[in-house]
């Protein structure tokens, strides 16, 4: 019972110190470990390194005399100086590293991992079964729907359908600048995140530590009580919308009708559960249509879940897919996120997004910067780190399936049936970026060609073989052989630059 207890800086939650489901005796005394090191390996967002920090000293100073706070350079030597060889119980971390760490230290006991619906053994019973090495979120999905009884009625999905992703693709409204949502909610912050930023002002001029990004007001939630109110924020006011606009951007209305509460979720503030949960009461109260509680429950219950455990089915190995055998580095102007560099307006505005906040949602990930580095050829193991480190939400589990599996096709198709990846004209359609671009979304080649439609066709065209082979891409790729100019557009596209 007096086994002492550590948490990681991503389970900071309740459901993390819970004896009721499996956690550490009530009296246990907990520890936390801050780790420059982590800092150093990865040159990260400010934003990301200050949220991190700060959630983690604000539950430290919830927590009290019940904790041992230590910082320390390394987690090994946090634990020795803590408790020397005695030992410990940990929650299954959320990285392969990790976890490789913690089981070799013969004084820790790993416990359960909490934070998802669905258990490792489960998962592995479901994936197992399906008896192939290809696995499909929405087969995974309709499974955790019927096992967890979300949005269900009886033995049949809510309405009828399990999926009303067709009524959630809507370009934006039509000359609109926003969704006309009532905003996110964002926190105040206090004295512990002067505190921080003094910390990381100190680290960045010793020299000791590097950031990118820009140093704001601090976005997102560092604290249970902050996390649940944007978690309500979101259910009463904006969930209503979330549906139809989902995979619209635009340039005056980052946010949209999206939750924001990813890096909430990820730091283990919030359980999933009570989030599609309040969603699907919502519903059920008359609140909100149908399919913007099935799009929210779908994004939690399914593709998080899933990616966590896919994550973890494929094993340490799955991060290094390189089916498209991409090895072009990174351009220094992307990594620092320097969006003056491109005339490309969407990639421009987008990487100032991501600058200024270290959030932008999934279309502009997906369909803007994970295309383009697919379409440029860059190292999908570069472009995985590039994400985790500039992004407020990105941990190991979740950016290795979204990055080398979703958005690189890293993995040839084991969990995405086809590369994400479109011209010009998806994103004119899904936009209000292209009017203002330099560029035209319908023009390949010359001054006016738009990068993302001249690199889907010179992509198509570099792997012809093996998209041929796929029944989902063929018709785009013999539009290639209707493509009267397709020579000089192969020919611009080996000098182009950005
Ligand atoms: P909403 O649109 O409101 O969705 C609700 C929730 O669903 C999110 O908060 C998130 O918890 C979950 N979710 C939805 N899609 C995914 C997904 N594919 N993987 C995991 N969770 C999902 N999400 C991260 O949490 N961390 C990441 O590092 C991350 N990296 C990404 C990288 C790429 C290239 C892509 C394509 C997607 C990535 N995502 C990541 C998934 C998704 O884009 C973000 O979760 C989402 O944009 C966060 O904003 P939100 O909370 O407003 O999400
Ligand atoms: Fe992006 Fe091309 Fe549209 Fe310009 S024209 S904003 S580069 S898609």
């Amino acid at each position: 019972s007096g086994t002492p207890h550590w948490l990681f800086g991503d389970q900071l939650g309740p459901h993390f110190v819970d004896p009721a489901r499996g956690g550490p005796h009530r009296d246990a005394p907990l520890l936390m470990i801050e780790a420059r090191s982590v800092f150093r390996r990865r040159r990260f967002h400010r934003a990301k390194a200050h949220l991190i920090l700060s959630a983690m000293r604000h539950r430290a100073a919830e927590l009290g005399d019940r904790v041992r706070y230590v910082k320390s350079d390394t987690y090994r030597q946090g634990l020795r100086e803590a408790v020397g060889d005695a030992p410990v119980t940990v929650h299954h971390p959320t990285s392969h590293a990790a976890l490789a760490f913690v089981r070799a230290l013969p004084s820790v006991r790993v416990l359960p991992a909490r934070g998802f619906l669905v258990t490792h053994d489960a998962f592995r019973n479901w994936a197992d079964d399906r008896g192939t090495k290809h696995l499909r979120q929405e087969d995974f999905y309709r499974w955790v729907r019927q096992t967890h009884d979300l949005l269900m009625d009886g033995d049949r999905p809510a309405g009828g359908q399990w999926n009303l992703d067709h009524e959630n693709r809507q370009p934006p409204p039509r000359g609109a600048t926003g969704l006309g949502v009532p905003a996110p909610y964002r926190p105040r912050e206090s004295g512990i995140d002067a505190e921080v930023r003094s910390d990381l002002d100190r680290w960045s001029r010793d020299g000791d530590v590097e950031f990118v990004g820009e140093d704001a007001p601090r976005g997102f939630p560092a604290t249970r009580r902050e996390a649940l109110a944007a978690l309500r924020r979101f259910v009463e006011h904006r969930l209503a919308t979330f549906g139809a606009h989902e995979d619209a951007v635009l340039a005056a209305d980052a946010t949209m009708s999206h939750s924001l509460l990813s890096s909430s979720l990820n730091l283990g503030l919030l359980d999933p559960a009570e989030c599609v949960e309040r969603a699907e009461a919502r519903w059920r109260s008359g609140g909100v249509p149908l399919n913007s509680a099935e799009g929210f429950v779908r994004q939690i219950a399914g593709w998080r879940e899933f990616v966590w455990h896919v994550y973890w089915y494929f094993g340490p190995r799955y991060r290094a897919g390189n089916a498209l055998r991409h090895h072009e580095r990174l351009p220094g102007w992307f990594a620092e996120l320097s969006s003056d560099a491109t005339e490309a307006n969407c990639l421009a505005h987008v990487l100032a997004q991501v600058r200024a906040t270290g959030w932008t949602h999934h279309i502009p990930r997906l369909m803007i910067l994970g295309s383009f580095a697919l379409q440029r050829g860059w190292e999908p193991q570069a472009v995985t780190d590039w994400f985790h480190r500039s992004f407020v939400d990105g941990y190991d589990w979740v950016m290795v399936p979204n990055v080398v599996g979703m958005s690189q096709y890293a993995d040839g198709g084991r969990m995405t049936t086809k590369p994400y990846t479109s011209g010009g004209a998806y994103i004119d359609r899904m936009s209000d970026l292209c009017g203002p671009c330099r560029y035209k979304p319908s023009v390949r080649v010359g001054e006016d060609a738009c990068p993302f439609t001249a690199g889907y066709w010179n992509l198509l065209h570099r792997h012809r073989d093996r998209f041929e082979r796929n029944a989902r891409m063929i018709r785009a790729v013999r539009g290639l052989d209707r493509l009267p100019d397709l020579e000089e557009l192969l020919e611009q596209e080996r000098d182009r630059r950005d």
